[in-house]
Formats: C-alpha cells, sequence, structure tokens
C-alpha cells in the first residue's frame, strides 16, 4: 500500500527505519524541523540542522527509493530565547529555495508562554512574507485546547494567511472541529503511549470525516513508531473500511495539502 508519511523527524532515525518503511509502501517523507531531543547552543547549531534537513537527509532516504522534503523554523521548545530565536529566523530565507523545502513549520506553542507566542508571530510573518506553506505544532495535554485557540487566533487575525495553506497537527477529540471550522487541514499523530492511538485517530475519522485530514507517526529520538501510519491503515481495513477511503487519507489527502508547494513533486 502507497503511502506519504507527512511528518517524521528523520535524522533520529536507522537506515533500517528507513528500509521498513520503504517495504511498508512510503512514497515520500516529509521532516519539519524541530527540538533535538536538547536544547542547541547557538544559532549555528541550527544552521548544521537546516543543512542535514535540505542536503544530508534526502540523500539518506533516496538509497531507499523514499523522496525526503523538510519544513524550516525554529520549534517552540527553543522559543524561549527570543534573541536566539530571531537570529535563527534570519537563517531561514537563505535555505527556503532549496529543492525538497516545503515551507516554515513545526512553528507553534510549547507552554503558551509570552515569548513563545512573540516568536510564533514572528514566524507566521516570515511564512507570509516568502508566501510559504505553514505546519503548526501544537501543545500537549492540559495545555492544547488553550495553545490551540491562541494558534488559530494568531494565524486568523493575519489576513495574508490562506488557510487552506495551514496545516495544524497533532489535533485530538477536542481540538479538531475548531481546525477544520476554520478552513485549516488536521493533522494526527500516532504515538504508542501519549498522543492519538490508531484506534482514537480512526474515530476521529469516522466521527468528523477524511476531508482536510492526514495521520502521521511523528517518529524522533523518543518512544515513537515510524510504521504508525501503515498500521493504523491496516487498523482501518480490519474496520471495514474501503481501499479507497484508505488511500485517500493516507496518500492523496497529503499529496492535496503538499502539493500546493511547488517543490512537492512525486516521481513516477
Ligand atoms: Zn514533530
Amino acid at each position: 500500500m502507497k503511502y506519504i508519511e507527512p511528518h517524521a523527524h528523520m535524522v533520529s532515525r536507522t537506515t533500517d527505519d528507513y528500509e521498513r518503511m520503504a517495504l511498508a509502501g512510503c512514497a515520500a517523507v516529509c521532516e519539519p524541523a524541530f527540538w533535538a531531543g536538547f536544547d542547541r547552543s547557538s544559532p549555528a547549531g541550527f544552521y548544521d540542522y537546516f543543512r542535514q534537513l535540505t542536503e544530508h537527509e534526502p540523500k539518506r532516504a533516496a538509497k531507499f527509493g523514499i523522496q525526503h522534503f523538510s519544513w524550516l523554523c525554529i520549534n517552540s521548545k527553543e522559543a524561549e530565547d527570543v534573541k536566539l530565536a530571531e537570529e535563527v529566523i534570519a537563517l531561514v530565507p537563505q535555505f527556503l529555495d532549496r529543492p525538497n523545502v516545503l515551507g516554515i513549520g513545526e512553528i507553534g506553542l510549547n507552554k503558551n508562554s509570552r515569548n513563545e507566542l512573540r516568536v510564533l508571530e514572528m514566524q507566521v510573518e516570515l511564512a507570509a512574507k516568502f508566501n510559504q506553506l505553514i505546519l503548526v505544532h501544537t501543545p500537549h495535554l492540559e495545555d492544547k485546547l488553550k495553545g490551540t485557540r491562541l494558534i488559530l487566533d494568531v494565524l486568523k487575525n493575519d489576513k495574508r494567511i490562506r488557510p487552506e495553506r495551514v496545516i495544524i497537527d497533532h489535533v485530538e477529540e477536542h481540538t479538531v472541529e475548531m481546525v477544520l471550522d476554520c478552513g485549516m487541514w488536521a493533522g494526527m499523530t500516532l504515538y504508542p503511549e501519549t498522543k492519538c492511538t490508531p484506534a482514537r485517530a480512526i474515530d476521529i475519522l469516522e466521527t468528523y470525516g477524511s476531508e482536510n485530514i492526514w495521520m502521521n507517526s511523528a517518529c524522533d529520538w523518543g518512544v515513537s513508531d515510524p510504521l504508525a501510519v501503515p498500521r493504523t491503515a491496516l487498523e482501518m481495513k480490519k474496520r471495514g473500511h474501503l481501499a479507497k477511503a484508505i488511500e485517500q487519507v493516507i496518500f492523496q489527502n497529503p499529496k492535496k495539502f503538499l502539493g500546493q508547494s511547488p517543490n512537492f513533486k512525486l516521481g513516477k
């Protein structure tokens, strides 16, 4: 079964993971810039990370027949230091014309702090200025509802941002509706421990439909599963979803959203 993994942190994964994803039918993987599991000490750390995402990782993926795309930004977990954030944001434009770059992401909020919000606004400005797609990380657990509301307000208040060019990731039962209602796309993250389990994700699809929704593993350096998308597809099949409906969620939907970037071209 062919699928697109629209959100994975492959710099933290092994070549074995790439091989298993290829065997499971992964055609393309998209990697948003995120926290490395530790705070970087300088903008130079981000400069090298952006080079890794745009130069090295596409070559690593290509060895397994997988296309690799990336998103660039400073993540919300390292956005508390506004001066650092300004310096990192200033590095981003020189990478935007690299052939695998899809947009600005994953920006958003982590603890919903004032500084995070300020950095979020700076990066929405960056996306608007360079006409880039936006991928948003929403906070976890008790911070999610409030954080999602704050993020949607920032995006809706900027009239240059077209909602269909924004995906709000890590939605759950209590946030998916407000995202879809304002015309943005919603991403469900399939995590073995926190976030959505496959069963919960399928419940959400059955409740809200599969228009403008995708699923991702968001696999990284923590407890996560790079095969979460095909595993959930199998679960959908067991629950009686038709092959065409499964294909829409795991392939056609991400292709449609990401295809809004001129850099997202799938090979034959
Ligand atoms: Zn992520």
